[in-house]
């Protein structure tokens, strides 16, 4: 497997290794990185489907990436997911899977046309007293010392980040400013996550630094991503024969890793409250989803509270984990990622509006129509002074296929689940789906008199509790995540959040796809490049773009800068000027 750059190879098709032949693969789980998997064996390393088995223990597909209309319950999407243009695998295959509602254009032209059509933007980001204007005014609002707080993290290497929070390297100057209320509501940071995962954030995203503010950054699918992503994949590769197998728990893997090469040799899993092994040879290749963020989650209901509970149990991504890392070194260390779900956890809820009342309050703040069917709030909303920190969003309308037109289905999220709240005096985990919604009409400048009836006949909510969907951030190092393949290994790869792979970052869809093609280019020895991961931050052009977006426009010569500093800058000034490098700081208004 290498990475390449351009579109030399973007357009290319791999010629067929004979050796795919007589092999077959078997893919634990069915989450983007194991339905990726299965389309990269299928497109690129031409493995006949019929020979393709996925394992899921749910009776559904789609693991974490999910949108669903449950009986008796009612809508729910666990999250949202805001993406990329540069989410380079994901286009790299889903300009090859037919949309489902025009066939004969793919997935990737239904989302570049819907979004050119209808571009992403907030005109609020941030709300305070029951639903007014934050004014975070596009500004990031971070101090000189508090740039280079971030700065000196971006430099920083791996190495000293190992093991260390984020607050090891942030202060108030970061933590109070926009600049973080925009960063951990969009991607969900807890203070106490890894200072290594900020650092590969901030790298990977350095050219949509200016468009954090306002999210111009994002794109979204027309419909939840199990509807625009999760079932154009799986027609696809059922048109392709491949086998799926729902309601097969895998309980654990046994390999050999004796003799200089490591083999798995064994799938032991249970169906049906039955226990059952398939015995493996060398060309029988697994594909292994470890651990989960969304592993252990509940739902609530109008009037139940989405209990938590983070008992790990046979069959469960992290339980497996756990068995296989047992048997090698190399395989991982999954307790340093799921062994805190007081750090790790948060809430969503679902609400759908059955009437016309919540969509007025909707609308008072993101400014537009919610039923128009065009961009709503266009990201987060985040309410700046809940004790919950919630954000809420309304993507394009319908976000179901089949919801009535007079219906808004709401994304609300809380990142602290054990804090009161403002106007419900309870933790958003004590919560009922109709309490949580009440703390957000509330929020949303409901008059209060109004709130309980209007959470009661105007809405449906559905809470969420997931207990280890940060699990990813926490605190790591070298060798926790085990590598896609790992050395030696002779007919496995790990695929997905918690697979080690460079430069890209977890809590997306993207790196679920990425880990899927590097395994499978790797042990099928696919000749083409995998895309690498956009390479922004060795750009100079959105290195300087993003440092004068980050100081709200300021030029350098503008910083508070000592007497030593000052002269240092003055002779650096003289040196470039009349050269290239002068100009270039012009255009991009560093000077
Ligand atoms: C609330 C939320 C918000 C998100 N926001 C964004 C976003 O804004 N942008 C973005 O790009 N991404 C976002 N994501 C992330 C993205 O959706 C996930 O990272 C991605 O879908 C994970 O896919 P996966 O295949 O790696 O893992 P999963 O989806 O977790 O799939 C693993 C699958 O394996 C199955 N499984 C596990 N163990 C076993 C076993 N022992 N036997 C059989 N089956 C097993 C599970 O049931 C599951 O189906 C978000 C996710 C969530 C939950």
């Amino acid at each position: 497997m290498y990475y390449s750059s351009g579109n030399y190879e973007a357009f290319a098709h791999p010629l067929k290794n004979d050796a795919v032949d007589g092999k077959s693969a078997y893919i634990i789980g069915s989450g983007l990185a194991g339905l990726s998997a299965a389309c990269f064996l299928v497109r690129d390393a031409q493995m006949k489907g019929s020979q393709i088995h996925v394992l899921e223990k749910d009776p559904i597909p789609g693991g974490a990436c999910d949108g669903y209309e449950y009986q008796n319950m009612g809508y729910i999407m666990r999250g949202g997911r805001e993406m990329d243009n540069h989410f380079e695998v994901m286009w790299d295959l889903l300009r090859s899977i037919p949309s489902i509602e025009t066939p004969d254009i793919s997935v990737l032209d239904e989302y570049y046309w819907l979004n050119k059509k209808d571009p992403n933007y907030s005109l609020m980001r941030a709300t305070v007293n029951q639903g007014e204007d934050a004014h975070t005014d596009k500004k990031f609002n971070i101090s000189d010392k508090g740039s280079m707080e971030i700065m000196k993290l971006f430099f920083t290497p791996d190495e000293e980040l190992y093991n260390k929070k984020i607050t090891d390297f942030f202060d108030e100057e970061v933590l109070n400013s926009n600049f973080w209320l925009y960063w951990r509501t969009m991607f969900a940071f807890e203070n106490w996550h890894s200072a290594l995962e900020m650092k590969i954030y901030i790298k990977r995203y350095i050219h949509h630094v200016g468009g954090l503010p306002d999210f111009t950054a994002l794109r979204f699918t027309k419909y939840n991503q199990y509807e625009s992503m999760i079932l154009p994949m799986v027609e696809y590769l059922k048109a392709h024969e491949v086998q799926f197998n729902y309601g097969i728990k895998v309980t654990d893997l046994r390999f050999d890793c004796s003799k200089g090469k490591k083999v798995v040799k064994q799938i032991k899993f249970i169906q049906n409250g039955e226990d059952g092994v398939l015995d493996l040879t060398e060309d029988d290749y697994v594909f292994i989803t470890n651990g989960g963020c969304v592993e252990n989650s509940t739902y609530g209901a109008q009037d139940k509270i989405a209990p938590f509970d983070s008992t790990l149990k046979p069959g469960n991504g992290w339980d497996l984990w756990k068995s296989i890392a047992s048997q090698d070194a190399s395989f991982g260390h999954p307790e340093k990622f799921c062994s805190d779900p007081e750090k790790t956890n948060w809430m969503s809820a679902t609400c759908t509006t059955l009437d016309n009342k919540i969509p007025q309050y909707i609308q008072n703040i993101c400014k537009r129509d919610p039923l128009s069917g065009k961009v709503v709030t266009g990201g987060i909303v985040t309410v700046k002074d809940s004790s919950w920190l919630m954000s809420w969003t309304v993507n394009r309308q319908p976000q179901f296929r089949n919801q009535p037109g007079n219906q808004v289905v709401v994304w609300i999220y809380g990142l602290f689940t054990d804090k009161k709240g403002d106007y419900i005096k309870k933790s958003m985990r004590e919560c009922t789906g109709k309490e949580i919604c009440q703390e957000w009409l509330y929020h949303l400048g409901v008059p209060v008199n109004e709130i309980e009836k209007m959470s009661e006949e105007s809405a449906n909510t559905i809470p969420c509790m997931m207990p280890y969907i940060t699990a990813f951030f926490m605190p790591r190092e070298k060798g926790d995540r085990p590598d896609v393949v790992p050395a030696k290994a002779v007919n496995f790869a790990f695929v997905g959040q918690f697979a080690e792979t460079k430069r890209d970052t977890i809590f997306t869809t993207e790196y679920s796809m990425r880990t899927a093609m590097e395994a499978v280019y790797t042990l099928f020895n696919v000749d083409r490049g995998v895309p690498e991961v956009w390479g922004s931050t060795y750009d100079v052009r959105d290195l300087l773009n993003a440092t004068v977006a980050l100081r709200d426009g300021k030029k350098i010569t503008e910083m508070n800068l000592g007497l030593k500093e000052k002269l240092a800058l003055k002779e650096v000034l003289k040196k470039i000027q009349d050269t290239d490098i002068e100009k270039l700081l012009k255009e991009y208004n560093v000077i």
